[in-house]
């Protein structure tokens, strides 16, 4: 038995036979050729074969995980008319006098490499889809059916890594979960995952591929991360036990829709789901959440190449807000920067960017795109039910600020004869300690509050939240941290405000009773966890 520690991007158990997925070998072999015309045709011929074959994904993609999932696939297609990739594949068939394979080959090696020394993460990740592209073209190129094959016998799928294109190619019906050696949570192949909820754990380590064998009996465990080769039968018996309980619990929790959010003596609590795209409305509305207690509309601009315009905004938010109505719907803005980096920025490279110009700053330092959103917002709000956040929040003169730029909009969009709901809700997310901690200044000014524990513990313990070595120094649990949501939903009340928590921190089932006795009115969660937290309230008695 060998056990690997890895990170689950999506909790769920999975034992089955191990299939080691290897990408065909594409044997790229520098040849001399004479007619350049003839070679250039079959990189034409092949480019279009790649550019049907990403349409047929594209597809596929759009129907299992939506429109914003899919839009790698499109962008694929983009890459492979890029001008300067064809001028450069084009140059060395011309010039060098060598076959398309090779050019094509050499080229995708250039541009992976120039990617992977830019300092914006969003471009180091092109690297990864550079190379699968030209990979798809060179495949095309020498007939190769597929990239890759595997059998018909439902397996655990391990890889070095997945390209996007790899992971949604996959047949769901014969995946019973992935495991990879490399990745991060936040790769595209990690959140088309999540959406296609397989179990997967990434970041098994180097060595991971090396150490097991195809046919190797494994459990992966995507809610710890653990991947465990050739269990011996204790080990085997306790996860079929819990693969067990996790049905029966999943089983249990359905009969709990259309059911409120009451504890036995009666306190009642919201329980809202938390979506980065309109294409997880379908999990909300499955959950039986209470509304949307946080829109992470960043990743609106993430997916984007160029700034969002304010329509296409506005669309996406009356999208929405009208799958939602009548229940409530909390957008929170912009919160770009840090781990979260949209090339078209152009944000300057920062020493430590997690206290950087991000979110709120951004948009304070950036006016005109603000605006934008806010306009595109306010334009939304006669379609539903909407509540306005702002991330990242120190002080009241950023309040200040914020609420004028929201005047502003709001008297442009009237002197355009521009239709706005006059009951939009403002609030702020509490994810600094500074915001906690001047709570009793903030709350007159806003209707209500929202905790980013995930953030406020990264500033509270001085722990960066992305780096996987602080594990043990970082508890989630910390006092300090529990305090200061304590006091927050303390000085909000008193200012007749509401309270709610974002962040990871809420769906935590160990503290819902102390968040209910701390006067917690709302929790946002995944929402795959809105009927355990609903299963949780409903066993606490307060009294
Ligand atoms: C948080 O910080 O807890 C939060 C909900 O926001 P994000 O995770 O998007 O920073
Ligand atoms: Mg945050």
């Amino acid at each position: 038995m060998e056990k690997f520690h890895g990170k689950g991007v999506y909790g769920a158990v999975a034992i089955g036979r191990l299939y080691i997925f290897k990408k065909k070998e594409v044997q790229v072999k520098r040849r001399k050729i004479e007619d350049a015309d003839a070679e250039l045709e079959r990189l034409e011929a092949a480019k279009g074969k790649a550019t049907e074959q990403l349409r047929s994904i594209y597809d596929k993609a759009l129907r299992e995980v939506g429109e914003a999932n899919a839009q790698i696939f499109e962008i694929h297609m983009m890459m492979i008319d890029d001008e300067d990739y064809n001028e450069a594949i084009v140059e060395m068939i011309q010039g060098q006098g060598v076959n398309a394979e090779y050019a094509v080959a050499i080229t995708a090696d250039n541009f992976a490499e120039m990617f992977s020394s830019m300092d914006d993460s969003y471009m180091q990740a092109r690297a990864a889809d550079v190379r699968d592209i030209s990979n798809r073209i060179i495949a095309c190129m020498n007939n190769s059916k597929s990239l890759y094959s595997h059998s018909d016998e439902k397996i655990i799928l391990c890889a070095g890594d997945l390209a996007p294109s790899e992971t949604v190619s996959l047949d769901k019906d014969k995946v019973l979960a992935f495991a990879t050696a490399y990745g991060s949570s936040n790769s595209h192949t990690a959140i088309l995952a999540r959406n296609m909820n397989i179990p997967a754990i990434i970041g098994l380590g180097r060595d991971f591929i090396s150490r097991i064998h195809d046919g190797d009996l494994a459990i992966a465990d995507g809610f710890s991360g653990t991947f465990i080769v050739n269990p011996d039968e204790e080990t085997l018996s306790v996860y079929r036990q819990k693969q067990h309980e996790e049905e029966e619990k999943k089983k249990l929790l359905q009969e709990l829709k259309g059911k409120e959010n009451i504890t036995l003596d009666g306190r009642k609590i919201n329980i809202f789901a938390n979506i980065g795209s309109v294409d997880n409305i379908g999990a909300v509305l499955l959950n039986d959440a209470g509304g949307i207690g946080l829109f992470r509309s960043e990743f609106l601009y993430l997916e984007s190449s160029d700034y969002p315009t304010e329509d296409a905004q506005f669309k996406v938010y009356r999208r929405v807000l009208e799958s939602m109505a009548p229940k409530k719907v909390i957008i929170r803005t912009l919160d770009i920067g840090a781990d979260k980096q949209a090339s078209y920025f152009h944000l300057e490279k920062e020493e430590n960017p997690a206290l950087g110009l991000r979110a709120i700053r951004l948009c304070l330092s950036r006016p005109d795109v603000f605006k934008t959103q806010l306009r595109a917002l306010y334009r939304a709000s006669v379609y539903g039910k909407l509540g306005i956040m702002f991330p990242m929040i120190t002080s009241v003169a950023e309040l200040e600020e914020i609420l004028s730029l929201c005047s502003q909009v709001k008297d442009e969009l009237a002197a355009d004869n521009i239709e706005f709901s006059d009951n939009v809700e403002l609030g702020i997310m509490i994810e600094t300690p500074a915001a906690a901690v001047i709570s009793d200044r903030l709350a007159p000014m806003v209707d209500f509050f929202s905790v980013g524990t995930n953030d406020l513990t990264q500033y509270t313990l001085a722990c960066d939240r992305q780096n996987p070595n602080l594990e043990r120094f970082c508890d989630i649990h910390h006092e300090a941290i529990l305090r200061l949501i304590e006091f927050s939903a303390k000085n909000a009340h008193e200012n007749g405000a509401w309270i709610g928590i974002c962040g990871e921190l809420a769906a935590d089932t160990s503290l819902t009773e102390v968040f209910l006795r701390m006067g917690i009115d709302e929790l946002s969660v995944s929402p795959a966890f809105v009927l355990r937290v609903r299963d949780a309230v409903r066993r606490i008695n307060l009294s």
